[in-house]
């Protein structure tokens, strides 16, 4: 199962393991100028779930937010 217990879900009621998007990774360039990192959003059953560091502190992050927004408009839904 999932690392962490938080999950991020943009639209209530959605079934994510239904989504054509289920179990999918996207990758963001973060951290600092001098020391980059790379993020991992990944679409669980439950929701959406980011490794960086404001995930773990908030549940969530402007990650799983810009993931989110895409994926639960009426045109992302229609991407598979
Ligand atoms: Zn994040």
């Amino acid at each position: 199962m999932s690392k962490y217990d938080r999950y991020h879900k943009p639209a209530l009621g959605v079934r994510y393991d239904h989504h054509p998007a289920f179990g999918a990774e996207w990758c963001f360039a973060g951290g600092k100028k001098n020391d980059p990192k790379t993020y991992t959003v990944t679409m669980t059953a439950r929701g959406f779930q980011c490794d960086c560091p404001g995930f773990k502190f908030r549940g969530k992050c402007k990650h799983v937010n810009q993931i989110g927004d895409c994926l639960v408009s009426p045109i992302g839904w229609m991407i598979s």
